[in-house]
């Protein structure tokens, strides 16, 4: 059944999907390799983390090009990420040191980061180099699809503006709306959607020779596989050229609704 507009934060959650544990994932950092603490400014109000050097180059290829001995930022342990948001970092610096997104759940039983946060910490984690939070980032988002059984349409617009055509959050939302999504007011909230998601959605759809959301919450929470959607590249392996993109415009906070 249909959640009536998915915007009341008080409704009762759905029950918390295991996630799946994927086989391609790196061991946890060794605590012998911690090194110098980095202070890590973020954002344009200049929020101050601390961070083991070991941990932040053990995750990121960025991190580890940006602390070497090369670097100013290397030789004085400080690295400034003006334009990066603060409560992506706080997520990041959740997850690097318990190897979770979050701490306990919300009042009401939810997953408290809420589908903005999660999509905010994947371009971070994206921008960053970080491959294991941003599938991290994905599993989070199944996770609270499958619990809110909504459909994250307000970040559609911020995840379209700020990943490239190859993500795998592009990826892995086109097959929601693919698989789950109905479409019953697509005349009417048709500028809720980008141009490129409705190709998108149009190419899976064309490419699996199916018809739009035939999948119930069920079959989602079972049949999905994270690691379809997952980046098992090794974080160091190579620092990638990234492909800039544009900033969000809006971060509005409201939820579609679906089967
Ligand atoms: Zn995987």
């Amino acid at each position: 059944m249909y959640p009536p507009s998915g915007q009341d934060k008080n409704q009762a959650a759905g029950p918390l999907v295991p996630i799946p544990k994927c086989p391609y994932v790196k061991a946890r950092f060794s605590p012998n390799n911690y090194g110098p603490i980095v202070s890590v400014t973020v954002g344009k109000a200049e929020m101050q983390f601390h961070i083991h050097r070991g941990l932040l180059t053990y995750y990121s290829s960025y991190f580890k090009a940006t602390l070497s001995q090369n670097w100013k930022e290397g030789k004085e342990n400080a690295i400034k990420l003006p334009d990066d948001n603060p409560e992506a970092f706080k997520v990041f610096f959740h997850w690097v040191d318990t190897g979770c997104l979050y701490g306990a759940l919300g009042p009401n039983g939810k997953i408290p980061l809420g589908y903005q946060l999660i999509c905010e910490t994947y371009v971070f984690a994206d921008a960053r180099i970080i491959p294991q939070l941003c599938n991290a980032c994905i599993d989070a988002l199944w996770q609270t699809i499958c619990q809110e059984w909504t459909f994250p349409t307000p970040q559609l617009q911020y995840i379209y503006d700020n990943t490239t055509s190859q993500s795998n959050l592009r990826k892995f939302i086109v097959y929601d709306a693919a698989k789950t999504f109905k479409w019953e007011n697509l005349d009417s909230d048709r500028q809720k959607y980008p141009q490129d998601f409705l190709a998108d959605v149009i190419l899976k759809l064309y490419g699996t020779k199916s018809a739009p959301g035939g999948m119930g919450r069920g079959a989602f929470s079972k049949e999905t596989r994270l690691c379809e959607f997952h980046d098992h590249t090794h974080p160091t392996k190579e620092l990638q050229h990234r492909q800039s993109v544009q900033k969000p415009s809006t971060t509005q906070e409201v939820t579609g609704s679906r089967l």
